[in-house]
C-alpha cells in the first residue's frame, strides 16, 4: 500500500519522536495530507462505533439459559437515576466493562445488565424544587444516563433493563410483601423510629450514619413513636452470619463488617427478684450476661432509662423521674451524635433493690445512661471488677468493686493479700473464680456452663443469644415508593390486598410538599377503598417501602425482566446465579448487601431459587477524588464525564480510570494523566496506521527469528501473559496498561527495522492483531478501529483472547564464563541484560567457584556484561 509514508526517510523521523512527526506536517518534504491520516482522531472514531453499536441490538445480548456455553454474570451496582453520570460511576462501569469484554473474548456466555435505583427522595425534592413530577424527572434522567453510558461505550444488555420505579417492576415488592406477611415475616409495630427531619421520614438503622441521617450529613437523627412494618431479618440471624464463612470471593473488610453488623453475643439471661414488688407483674428484672461466671461480684443492677420497670420503680417521686428523663434526654442526644458507647455516664440510684439469685444479696437498682434498650434486655448486672465499663461507673459512684476472677497465675493461698493487688478491671477469660460460693475454683468457661445450668435448674435464668442486628423497618411516610399493598379495615383489621389485586400503582397526580406524612394520605381516592373481606370501607396504608427493597433482589429480575406471571423464572436463575463478579462502592458493604443475602435466603425458602447466597465474588472499587477530596459540587472539584469524552475521547477516560490507581484504591483524577492516556492510544494508532497489514498477509511465525524481532516477539508474549494475568488475579489494570504502554513503545523503537524485513510480516501482523486484543477490554472504540484497519471484518467483542506461549515469553538466558584468577572454573546461564549484581552474586555463589576459592580472599570480582565474569582472588 503506498502511503507517503512508507518510505524509508518518514519512518526514521516518526520513529525517533511522536512529537516531530506531528510536527513534519510543516515540514516542506512532508505532505500535508500525511499527519491529518495519522492523527488519531478520537471524536470521529468513537462517534462511528458508537452508531454502529446501537444500531446493533444483539450486540452485547446473552444467550438464553439453555445456552451450552459456560456462563459468567457480571454484575455493577445500579445507580440511582440523579441525571448525570460522575467519574465513580464511570469507574465501576470501566472495571466491570473491561471484565465483561475479556470474558466474551475467553468464550463465556456473558450476562452485562443495567438498569436504574429509580425510587427514592430526589426526584421528590427534584418536584419540589422545579415543579417537575417525579415520574417525570426520574424517567428524563434515566435517558440522559443512558445516552452517556451508550457514549462511553460500555457494553451493558440494554433488553435486560430494569427501572424500579415501573408497575413491572414494584409490583412485585408488593407481591414480595404479601408472601412476608402470610409467613409472619413482616409486621406492624409501634416502636421508636429514626425520623430525619430533612427527608421528613423514617431511617433504618443501617441508614444512621453516625447519628446523622445517610443522606443529610449534617442532619441529626431523632427518636420518635410510630406504627411501622417490619421485615424479621432477624430470622436470618445465623444463617446470615454463619455463611459469611462461604464468601470466600468477598473482601475480608466486607465480612467483617457484616459480622459486626450482626453482632452476635452468646451469654445467658438470669432474673433478679425486685424486693418488695412480690406478687406483681413487674417483679423481676431479667438482666442479659455474657459473663454469668462474673456473677457473685456484681454489686447493683442498672436499667436503661427506656426499661419498662422505670416508671413504676421511679413510682411517685418527682424528683427521681426528673433526673430519669435527664438520662433518658442525654442517651437520646448521645445516639444523636452516633456513640451511646461514648456518653459521659451517668446514673441515679431508684432507692429499691433487687435479689442476686446465686447468693441472694440484695443490690441496688440503678438507671444509667449508657444501657440502651435495643441490645439484650436492657438490664443489666454491673460488675466493676470484671468490666470496663461498670468499673468506670462504679468509680464515679463509689460502688464496690468486687474481685471473683483472677488469672491462674495470681491464685494465691487466701491469706497472702497478694489478690487485692491486682489491676482492675480484670476481664480475661483464662482465669479461675474465687470467692463464688460453690462454683470458687472453676475456670470461667466451665463456670459458665455450670452457672447457667444451676440457673435453669433454680428457674431464674437461661442460655441465651443475643444480636446487634434489628428487624428492618421498611415503612417510609414518602411518596416516590412502592405503596405497601396493606388495608385497614374497622372491622377486619389489618386486611392484605388480594394478590389478583397487584399492583397497587403509585397515583402520578400528586401534589409533592415537605408536611409530615406522606403525601398519598391526602388522596381521598387513593384512601378510601372497600374491604375485599366484609365490603365495609377500610383504608389504605400510605406508607411507601424503603427503596433498599427494591435493590435486594433487581439482579435476579435481571434474568427475565418482562415475565409477568412471576418475580422470576427459576430456569434461567438456576443457570445465571450465583453472580459471577458483582462490584461497587464498600459504602454498600452493610445496607445494601446484607439486606440482598436476606431478600436471597426468603427467596429460597419460598421455593423461588435453590441458593442461598447472591453474589460469589464481591469487589469494592476505590473512590474516585480530586486534589486529595472528594469530589462535590461545593468543593468544585467535579470532573464530568462529558467534558472528558468531548476533550480526550471516551477510550482515554475510561482506560485513564483504570491506570491512574489499582481498581481497589482511591484515584486522585488529574486530567493531564487522561492526556497522557491519550497520547499513549494515538501512539498505539499511528503504528498499525504506518504498517498497514492484510489479513491474508503469513500468519505462521516462520524460522529463527532476528535478535531485534525475537526481542519483539518475546516483549508481546510477555505482555499477554501480564494482561492475562490480571484479570485471572487480583485486577491491577493499571500494570496491564503499563504492560500495553511498553509494548507500543517497543514496536514504535523496532520500526527502523520494519521496511528491510528485519521485523517479519508475520510478527508484525502479529503484533498488530494481538495489540488491537488487548486494548479491547479498557479502550474499545479504538480496538475496533484497529480491527477494522487491518482489514478484519470480524466482530472483536466475540473474538478468541490471545494465548501466550511460555516459551516465548522466557527471557533469553545466556550462558557465562566466570573465571578465577584468569582460568574458568565454570559457566553460568542468565537472562540476558540481567543486573550486574544478580550475575556477581551467582557467579559467587556457584559450587565449582566456590570449591575453587578454598580459604582464598576474594579481592573482586568483575563482570563483562553477557560474556563473563572474572574473579580475583589472594
Ligand atoms: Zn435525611
Ligand atoms: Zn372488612
Amino acid at each position: 500500500m503506498a502511503r507517503p509514508n512508507s518510505s524509508r526517510a518518514g519512518q526514521r523521523s516518526g520513529r525517533r519522536s511522536e512529537n516531530r512527526s506531528e510536527k513534519r506536517a510543516g515540514h516542506p518534504t512532508a505532505p500535508r495530507t500525511e499527519s491529518r491520516e495519522l492523527r488519531y482522531d478520537s471524536q470521529s472514531i468513537e462517534e462511528k462505533w458508537a452508531a454502529r453499536w446501537q444500531q446493533d441490538e444483539s450486540l452485547y445480548r446473552a444467550e438464553a439459559s439453555d445456552s451450552k456455553l459456560q456462563k459468567y454474570y457480571v454484575l455493577e451496582m445500579l445507580p440511582y437515576p440523579s441525571g448525570v453520570l460522575h467519574m465513580g460511576h464511570v469507574r465501576n462501569y470501566a472495571i466491570g466493562d473491561a471484565l465483561a469484554r475479556h470474558m466474551w473474548m475467553r468464550g463465556y456466555n456473558v450476562l452485562h445488565p443495567m438498569g436504574w435505583d429509580a425510587f427514592g427522595l430526589p426526584a421528590e425534592n427534584a418536584a419540589l424544587q422545579n415543579n417537575v413530577p417525579p415520574r417525570q424527572w426520574t424517567l428524563n434522567n434515566i435517558a440522559q444516563m443512558k445516552a452517556q453510558m451508550k457514549r462511553l461505550g460500555f457494553a451493558y444488555d440494554w433488553s435486560k433493563e430494569v427501572t424500579t420505579c415501573l408497575p413491572e417492576y414494584y409490583r412485585w415488592n408488593q407481591w414480595f410483601f404479601l408472601k412476608l406477611y402470610e409467613r409472619g415475616l413482616a409486621y406492624r409495630k409501634k416502636s421508636k423510629v429514626n425520623w430525619c427531619p430533612e427527608c421528613a421520614t423514617v431511617l433504618a438503622n443501617e441508614q444512621v450514619v453516625g447519628g446523622c441521617c445517610w443522606r443529610h450529613e449534617t442532619i441529626k437523627v431523632e427518636q420518635r413513636d410510630l406504627e411501622q412494618w417490619f421485615l424479621r431479618i432477624t430470622k436470618y440471624s445465623d444463617e446470615l452470619l454463619q455463611d459469611l464463612d462461604r464468601l470466600e470471593g468477598w473482601p475480608e473488610k466486607v465480612r467483617v463488617m457484616q459480622r459486626n453488623w450482626i453482632g452476635r453475643s452468646e451469654g445467658a439471661l438470669v432474673d433478679f427478684k425486685v424486693v418488695g414488688a412480690a406478687g406483681r407483674a413487674g417483679d423481676k428484672i431479667s438482666v442479659f450476661t455474657t459473663r454469668i461466671d462474673t456473677i457473685f461480684g456484681a454489686t447493683s443492677v442498672q436499667l436503661a432509662p427506656e426499661h419498662p420497670l422505670v416508671n413504676d420503680l421511679v413510682g411517685n417521686n418527682p424528683e427521681l423521674r426528673a433526673r430519669v428523663d435527664e438520662l433518658l434526654a442525654e442517651q437520646r442526644q448521645a445516639r444523636e451524635i452516633g456513640d451511646v458507647g461514648a456518653i459521659s455516664k451517668r446514673g441515679v440510684f431508684t432507692e429499691r433493690y433487687a435479689i442476686n439469685p446465686f447468693n441472694e444479696e440484695k443490690l441496688p437498682i440503678w438507671v444509667a445512661n449508657y444501657i440502651v434498650m435495643d441490645y439484650g434486655t436492657g438490664a443489666i448486672m454491673s460488675v466493676p471488677a470484671h468490666d470496663e465499663r461498670d468499673f468506670e461507673f462504679a468509680n464515679k459512684y463509689g460502688l464496690e468493686a468486687r474481685v471473683v476472677v483472677l488469672p491462674r497465675r495470681e491464685i494465691e493461698p487466701p491469706d497472702s493479700g497478694k489478690a487485692e493487688t491486682h489491676v482492675l478491671p480484670f476481664t480475661g477469660t483464662d482465669s479461675l473464680l474465687i470467692n463464688s460460693g460453690q462454683f470458687s475454683g472453676l475456670a470461667c468457661g466451665e463456670a459458665m456452663k455450670k452457672m447457667t445450668a444451676f440457673a435453669e435448674e433454680g428457674d431464674f435464668g437461661k442460655a441465651a443469644v443475643t444480636y446487634r442486628l434489628k428487624d428492618w423497618g421498611i415503612s417510609r411516610q414518602r411518596y416516590w415508593g412502592t405503596p405497601i399493598p396493606i388495608l385497614y379495615c374497622k372491622k377486619c383489621g389489618i386486611v392484605p390486598v388480594p394478590e389478583k389485586d397487584l399492583p397497587v400503582l403509585l397515583p402520578e397526580n400528586v401534589v409533592v410538599t415537605l408536611e409530615g406524612g406522606s403525601p398519598l394520605a391526602r388522596l381521598p381516592e387513593f384512601v378510601n377503598v372497600k374491604c375485599p373481606r366484609c365490603n365495609g370501607a377500610a383504608r389504605r396504608e400510605t406508607d411507601t417501602m424503603d427503596t433498599f427493597v427494591d435493590s435486594s433482589w433487581y439482579f435476579y429480575r435481571y434474568t427475565n425482566p418482562r415475565l409477568q406471571t412471576a418475580p422470576v423464572e427459576r430456569k434461567t436463575i438456576d443457570y445465571w446465579f450465583p453472580i459471577d463478579q458483582y462490584i461497587g462502592g464498600v459504602e454498600h458493604a452493610i445496607l445494601h448487601l446484607i439486606y440482598s443475602r436476606f431478600w436471597t435466603k426468603m427467596m429460597r425458602d419460598l421455593g423461588l431459587i435453590k441458593i442461598a447466597e447472591p453474589v460469589e465474588r464481591l469487589f469494592s472499587q476505590g473512590m474516585v477524588i480530586k486534589g486529595g477530596a472528594k469530589m462535590s459540587k461545593s468543593l468544585g472539584n467535579v470532573v464530568s464525564p462529558d467534558e472528558m469524552v468531548a476533550r480526550f475521547g471516551a477510550d482515554s477516560a475510561r482506560m485513564y480510570s483504570l491506570f491512574a490507581s489499582p481498581p481497589d484504591r482511591d484515584l486522585d483524577w488529574n486530567d493531564a494523566g487522561v492526556e497522557g492516556v491519550s497520547r499513549f492510544l494515538g501512539r498505539a494508532y499511528r503504528f498499525v496506521a504506518r504498517h498497514p497489514q492484510k489479513p491474508d498477509s503469513a500468519r505462521s511465525r516462520g524460522g529463527t527469528l532476528a535478535p531485534p524481532a525475537r526481542k519483539l516477539e518475546r516483549k508481546l508474549h510477555q505482555t499477554i501473559k501480564r494482561v492475562s494475568d490480571e484479570f485471572q488475579g487480583r485486577w491491577h489494570f493499571n500494570t496491564s496498561v503499563a504492560a500495553i504502554m511498553e509494548l507500543v513503545n517497543e514496536c514504535h523503537a523496532a520500526e527502523e527495522e520494519i521496511p528491510s524485513g528485519g521485523i517479519p510480516a508475520a510478527l508484525l501482523k502479529n503484533l498488530q492483531r494481538t495489540l488491537a486484543l488487548l486494548l479491547a477490554p479498557f479502550a474499545p472504540y479504538l480496538a475496533h478501529e484497529l480491527w477494522e484497519m487491518m482489514g478484519e471484518s470480524s466482530n472483536l467483542l466475540r473474538e478468541k483472547w490471545p494465548q501466550y506461549d511460555r516459551t516465548l515469553a522466557r527471557e533469553e538466558e545466556i550462558e557465562i564464563a566466570i573465571q578465577v584468577n584468569g582460568k574458568i572454573r565454570s559457566r553460568l546461564f542468565v537472562a540476558a541484560d540481567s543486573p550486574e549484581e544478580v550475575v556477581r552474586e551467582r557467579a559467587l555463589a556457584d559450587e565449582k567457584v566456590r570449591a575453587s576459592l578454598d580459604g582464598k580472599q576474594v579481592v573482586k570480582a568483575i563482570v563483562v556484561p553477557n560474556k563473563l565474569v572474572n574473579i580475583v582472588v589472594r
